[in-house]
């Protein structure tokens, strides 16, 4: 039913798949591979640190741009994994989560009628955001079985109103790393338009295969990216929602300027708890993704056996497969039933896109659960063939 009292330009986005898929879980006792969260607590350190710092009294408003520490820990960390120098104060903002960096930079860079170009299948929040700003998304598709970028199709939906690049690898739900070309005409697009360039890397620990390069070590992108990462997936602190911005000065002030109007602050002393993590030793990162590409392998295997091979996936939580083996033609129709045949829940992959074309009967699988969670749900799946 149309809810009225909601205007018109965000009536099409009810409530989020994520919502609706793991209120499912619960009312039917599934195994939750939709809602992308891991089931497993991130490093004992920076658990350990969240409890130091709320009983050392860091319980107020912490400052609008971030603690100190945490602005000077995700300069370090830019410094050390990718050589891009950062000022901690003026080009390092500290948000609630990647979500209100994404939101905060779009309603701070688009004027109503901007373009913002992105890959779809795109993280839900991306058109809605755009929606909230009064801008339009442009959306490129990537297409299986590799989803590599064709690069007409990105030229194709470029216009004169095209105002921002909003660039997601590691890509979420596709779990695709653009490759050094993809990321080189981004690149050369961005240079010759003179457009910003937005970055989502919340799963930049996240790579199983291949490397994580962000777009800002590329020539000329420094200076017109703002590169956006979160605790959340590094850490395996979903809940947490400490997020991050960072770039040149006039771009975070822009940013922050609409930011300090949606939460103002937030997270106070996880704030100080996510500085501890981001100084731990790499191979305490390295172990969290590790533990996930166990579970990507493992729920391969299980999906092959069900009869629905998954496609590749480089990084992230998931795993997209095509359902069509199973007689579904769309992912939608397998997703409301696979609860009820056999108790696993997944989210279909055509919420992700404005046109699915093909990838109607796709659906995405988390496999950032334990191996036991996994060993269940594959057998579960198992009995679909
Ligand atoms: N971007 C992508 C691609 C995501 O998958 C997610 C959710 N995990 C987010 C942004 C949101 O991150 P956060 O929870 O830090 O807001
Ligand atoms: N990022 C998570 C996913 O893709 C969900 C986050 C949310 O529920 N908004 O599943």
């Amino acid at each position: 039913m149309t809810n009225q009292h909601l205007v018109e330009r965000m009536r099409a986005f009810g409530t989020t798949i994520f919502a609706e898929m793991s209120a499912l879980a619960v009312e039917t006792g599934s195994i939750n591979l939709g809602q992308g969260f891991p089931d497993t607590d991130g490093p004992r350190e920076i658990l350990d640190a969240a409890i130091r710092s709320i009983n050392s009294g860091h319980n107020q408003y912490p400052p609008g741009p971030g603690v100190r520490s945490l602005r000077e820990a995700i300069a370090e960390h830019q410094s050390n994994y990718y050589g891009l120098d950062y000022q901690p104060d003026g080009e390092v903002l500290v948000t609630a989560g990647a979500t209100e960096a994404i939101t905060a930079a779009i309603l701070a860079l688009c004027e109503p009628g901007d373009e913002v170009i992105a890959f779809e299948p795109t993280y839900d929040s991306y058109a809605a955001s755009i929606a909230m700003a009064h801008a339009v998304l442009k959306p490129v598709r990537l297409d299986g079985p590799d989803f590599a970028v064709d690069h007409d199709r990105l030229l194709a939906q470029v216009t004169d109103r095209t105002k921002v690049l909003l660039i997601n690898s590691p890509h979420n739900p596709t779990g695709r790393v653009l490759t050094e070309t993809e990321l080189g005409w981004i690149r050369d697009l961005a240079v010759e338009r003179d457009l910003v360039v937005i970055t989502d890397e919340v799963y930049e620990h996240l790579v199983f295969d291949g490397v994580h390069r962000p777009l800002a070590t590329f020539p000329g992108m420094r200076e017109r990216t703002i590169q956006i990462s979160s605790a959340g997936k590094t850490f395996a602190v979903t809940g947490w929602k400490v997020g991050w911005a960072c770039s040149t000065p006039e771009l975070i002030t822009a940013v922050t300027t609409t930011k300090q109007f949606l939460t103002y602050v937030n997270a106070g002393p996880l704030q100080y708890a996510v500085a501890e993590g981001l100084r731990l030793p790499a191979d305490r990162i390295t172990e969290v993704r590790d533990r996930l590409r166990a579970g990507r392998d493992q729920l391969t295997e299980g999906l092959i056996a069900a009869g629905i091979p998954p496609f590749i996936c480089q990084g992230t939580y998931f795993l997209t497969a095509d359902v069509s083996p199973l007689g579904y033609a769309d992912g939608v129709d397998f997703c409301f039933d696979l609860p009820k045949k056999v108790g696993v829940v997944a989210v279909p992959s055509r919420v992700f896109y404005t046109d699915p074309g093909p990838a109607k009967s796709y659906v995405r699988f988390a496999f950032s659960k334990q191996p036991e969670v996994l060993a269940e749900a594959a057998a579960r799946l198992a009995k679909l063939g």
